[in-house]
């Protein structure tokens, strides 16, 4: 169908309902969209009581290539229930009939091609919030039929299994003609609930951790651990490349990258093997704490899953949350594995998390892990450890990930701060 389209219409869902706040959601979803289609030159945002508009200067049509380059960012837009490209003209029943045969005349021109000429099912879905209009909704649907049908004379009415239905919405200034409609990922505007620094390893939880968090309107900046030199550069580049991903969904966020091989060492050497994978998480949640409160985020995120891996116990997650006073976020914790793939998938990130590369976890990991760990044991054992100079010391080698590059730089900023804290203010 050749683009007829001046204009792209987004119903929103759950902002409507935030009352008092309802502003500060609404601006949130405008600056996502301007970010989305920051590609498109000359757009104008709208925010017309529960529907947001978006155009070109003085209504221009969309290209081909603007067309699809909304409809992809859209389909990103976190607060999103749906949008549709659409024909905006001035609400005025003429030239609302005007609008209704010309675009469906080409929408019907195309589908009758499409079946060689059969019987074409249809049904419009009029609705009017401007209770002033002459004709109500369903009169509206009733009014549009009369026209069509005796114009068309393959043209028949299905309401419950059209193929071809056409969108009305007449408003108090504009009305919107439109023959498709597009999902988009529903949720909250990201930036509306706050920000998370997320432990983001190179498989698939992490980064679908960070979808579910992003959708409930929180914005994730990221810290991997690597353990340089037994795990190789690509651990690193790999992550970069999934926060890269993560990132289209969002304004862009930093990857930090921690060295946590010092306190893996140490625990190698001085504690149980049991305890080893359980004391690397302890530290990297005090190191991930540190990191949060220099960056000003909120709480931690995880792609912990209940039951997984011997870390991923009750008890276990019980221990490791002791580690910190902070918040951790742990959305997956009751997915299946197979839910966590969908959206791996839906993200378009699965086949990068699913290349095999060697993780810090792995590093020295015990072949029989304490699978319901009691916290004074494992205090014991991180007691013959000086846990203060570890936590300090990976955090000194803590670096910034260039998303470009994939280098790694030294974080002044970080560093100065790490400096300025006392033990305590270390989460030990
Ligand atoms: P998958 O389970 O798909 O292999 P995962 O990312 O969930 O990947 P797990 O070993 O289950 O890996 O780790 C649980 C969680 O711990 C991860 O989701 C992540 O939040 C955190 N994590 C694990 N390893 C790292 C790492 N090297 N750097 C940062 N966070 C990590
Ligand atoms: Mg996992």
């Amino acid at each position: 169908m050749e683009c007829q389209y001046n204009a792209f219409l987004l119903r929103y869902h759950e902002i409507a309902i935030k009352g008092n706040n309802r502003r500060m959601f609404e601006n949130k979803l405008i600056d996502s969209i301007r970010r989305l289609l920051k590609e498109i030159d000359h757009l104008r945002i709208i925010n017309q009581r529960g529907r947001i508009i978006v155009h070109l200067k003085e209504w221009a049509t969309f290209s081909e290539e603007e067309l699809s380059i909304a409809i992809e960012g859209l389909t990103k837009c976190f607060g999103l229930e749906s949008f549709s490209p659409v024909v905006c003209v001035k609400t005025d029943m003429e030239t609302i009939e005007e609008t209704v045969a010309k675009t469906f005349d080409v929408a019907y021109n195309a589908f009758s091609k499409k079946n060689n000429g059969g019987e074409i099912r249809y049904r419009m879905r009029a609705r009017r919030s401007l209770k002033s209009f002459p004709l109500k909704s369903k009169e509206l649907e009733i009014h549009f039929a009369n026209i069509l049908l005796q114009k068309y004379d393959k043209l028949r009415v299905d309401l419950e299994n059209a193929e071809l239905t056409i969108g009305l919405e007449v408003r108090d200034k504009n009305s919107f003609v439109w023959f498709d409609s597009y999902k988009g990922p529903g949720g909250l505007p990201i930036g509306s609930s706050g920000s998370l620094m997320t432990l983001l390893s190179g498989g698939i939880d992490s980064p679908v951790a960070c979808y579910t968090a992003m959708k409930r309107g929180s914005q994730c900046s990221f810290i991997t651990f690597h353990s340089h030199p037994y795990t190789p550069p690509t651990s690193i580049s790999k992550v970069a490349q999934i926060a890269n991903v993560i990132n289209s969904f969002q304004r862009k966020q930093p990857l930090l990258a921690c060295n946590l091989a010092p306190a893996q060492k140490a625990i190698r050497d001085n504690c149980s093997e049991r305890f080893r994978t359980i004391l690397y998480r302890r530290m990297m949640m005090r190191i991930a704490s540190v990191v949060a409160d220099w960056h000003n985020d909120g709480a931690l995120l995880t792609g912990e899953s209940l039951g997984q891996v011997a870390s991923q116990t009750l008890e276990n997650m019980t221990v490791i949350n002791s580690s910190t006073e902070k918040l951790i976020l742990r959305p997956l914790v009751c997915y299946d594995k197979n839910e966590a793939i969908a959206l791996s998938r839906k993200m378009g990130v699965f086949e990068l998390s699913s290349i095999d590369v060697p993780d810090s976890c792995t590093i020295f990991a015990p072949g029989n892990p304490a699978t319901k760990a009691k916290l004074h044991f494992v205090i014991q054992e991180e007691n013959k450890l000086d846990v203060k100079k570890l936590v300090r010391e990976c955090l000194q080698q803590t670096t910034q990930v260039d998303l470009e590059t994939y280098e790694m730089n030294p974080d002044e900023s970080l560093q100065i701060y790490v400096e300025g804290l006392t033990d305590e203010q270390l989460y030990c």
